[in-house]
Order: C-alpha cells, then sequence, then structure tokens
C-alpha cells in the first residue's frame, strides 16, 4: 500500500492504547530490515530519516527506498523526517513525498518555536502530511544537532498545554529524561512529568531518545500515553556490531553481501523485540 500518514498510525494507536515504533533509516539493508520486521510482527512501523541520514543518501534515495517497501508491505508503513530543524528543509521532505515530518523548535524561544511549527502545519494541512514539533531539549547527541546534557532541560506541562493550544501538531515530542546516543547510566524517566503532560495536551506523545531505555520503562511510558518511540542507536549498535564481527571473523572477506546480510538480520531481530515491547505486534 502507499505510504500512509503519521497521524493515522498515532490515531490508533491512541485508540488501542499500544506505540508505534520509529526506526531510523540509513541505508537499503536497514530500510529492508525494518519492513522484515514489521511483516514478522504484523505491526504498523514508522520509518523516519534524520537531516544526517538525508545528507547521506540523498532525499530522492531515502524517499524511494521507503515508498518502495511501503508499496510492496501488507503493513501499513509511514516515512517521518527526523529533527527537521527549518522550514526548508520539512519542504523538501513534503516535496518529495514524505508523509509525515518534525519541526524542531525546541531550541527557540517558545513562541518563535510556535510560530515555525504553525508555518510546517500550513503547508503540511493543505498535502495532508502529519507533523510532530518538540517542546524542551532532549540530551544528547543526533547526527549534527548536539544538546549538551547540562542545557537539556525537561519539558513544562504548562507550557506544553499552551503549545498544543496554539498549534494542534499531529504529535508532541517532549523531554522527560531521555536522551540521544548511548546512555553511561540507566535513564530515569520523569512519570509523573509525563502523566501531567498527558492530562493537559490530548496529542500523542513522542519519545525520543529511546535506545537503552529499560523495556520496563518504555512500557509505563506508554501505559501512561506515549504513541510513537524512536529507536535508532539500537539498530546502528546491532548493525555495525554485525559488520564488525564477520569483519574480524573473516578478515579476508571482500563481499560486501557477507558483510551486511548478517548486519540486516541482526538489525531486524532488534527492530522485532521493541515492536513487542511497545504493544505494537499485531496491530497492522
Ligand atoms: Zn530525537
Amino acid at each position: 500500500m502507499p505510504l500512509v500518514p503519521v497521524k493515522e498510525l498515532l490515531q490508533k494507536a491512541q485508540e488501542g492504547n499500544y506505540a508505534v515504533g520509529a526506526f531510523n533509516v540509513n541505508n537499503m539493508e536497514i530500510v529492508q530490515a525494518i519492513l522484515a520486521a514489521a511483516e514478522a510482527e504484523k505491526a504498523p512501523v514508522i520509518m523516519q530519516a534524520s537531516q544526517g541520514a538525508i545528507k547521506y543518501a540523498g532525499i530522492e534515495y531515502i524517499y524511494a527506498l521507503a515508498n518502495l517497501a511501503a508499496n510492496q508491505a501488507t503493513v501499513p508503513v509511514a516515512l517521518h523526517l527526523d529533527h527537521g530543524t527549518s522550514f526548508e528543509q520539512c519542504m523538501k521532505c513534503i516535496r518529495v513525498g514524505f508523509t509525515s515530518v518534525m519541526i524542531d523548535g525546541s531550541k527557540y524561544p517558545l513562541e518563535e518555536n510556535i510560530a515555525l511549527t504553525n508555518k510546517v502545519l500550513e503547508v503540511a494541512r493543505a498535502t495532508g502530511v502529519s507533523v510532530e514539533a518538540e517542546l524542551g531539549k532532549i540530551g544528547g547527541t543526533e547526527d549534527d544537532i548536539h544538546v549538551d546534557e547540562r542545557d537539556a532541560f525537561f519539558t513544562d506541562p504548562e507550557e506544553a498545554r499552551y503549545f498544543a493550544e496554539k498549534t494542534g501538531v499531529d504529535a508532541l515530542a517532549i523531554s522527560i529524561g531521555t536522551a540521544h546516543g548511548q546512555y553511561k547510566g540507566i535513564p530515569k524517566l520523569d512519570f509523573p512529568r509525563l502523566e501531567k503532560i498527558v492530562s493537559l495536551v490530548n496529542i500523542p506523545i513522542v519519545l525520543h531518545g529511546s535506545s537503552g531505555v529499560p523495556d520496563e520503562a518504555i512500557q509505563e511510558a506508554i501505559r501512561l500515553g506515549v504513541r510513537k518511540v524512536n529507536i535508532d542507536t539500537n539498530i546502528r549498535e546491532a548493525f555495525t556490531n554485525a559488520c564488525r564481527q564477520v569483519v574480524m571473523d573473516n578478515p579476508k572477506e571482500i563481499d560486501p553481501r557477507k558483510v551486511l546480510a548478517p548486519a540486516r538480520e541482526a538489525a531486524t531481530q532488534v527492530i522485532r523485540q521493541k515492536i513487542r515491547v511497545f504493544g505494537s505486534s499485531g496491530k497492522a
């Protein structure tokens, strides 16, 4: 089936009280891994590309790969821009055929974030594309976006209510203690804050930096109202570690297929496990 908007998937997740996995794509093998995992689990799935992934692979390649995957799939697949930092970047993705964009104005003061988000929403609404926004800074590193860990701050529930009122976005990324990249210790999520935000904001909540968060904590966040969970680092680890293992075991190996096939398989297994944790298995 054709690529679907993220909004559609998150509305169903809201009704069913589960979360949809949003997995970062960088190349063909990862696209194939996400699709294989979603098919095996009969789960709706979001493929998302960061600006870094778009720079690496090319926007047309990313779109073509995800679009082909969606057309071959029996499960619903969405294509989302992860952490778009400008109106122009969002427009490029909408023009190419992405079905969802994130406009991350979290580094701006509240009113500027609202204005930027509404500017993207105006175009997105006219084209049926979903929009995710971010309020509060999420720690760690995502491609070329760095948030100093000391600078990272949690989402204020009252601000979230105001932001939701002024924008009407389809999904809202919040900061409650997760971070991008690999964790040094075990992250501790601020569940009371999440509960408060969900009670004030009638918009599906997105959890970024979810790789390395214990399964039970993710499930508690979903129970409280998280509807989209982003996973990137866990896929990178599985994929690259599998490549490394093949090369170490067979130093003379020169066939890329021999290196990449086990990596694709390792990524598929990680994604399947996440889908089960998110409760979206069997929901397609
Ligand atoms: Zn993120």
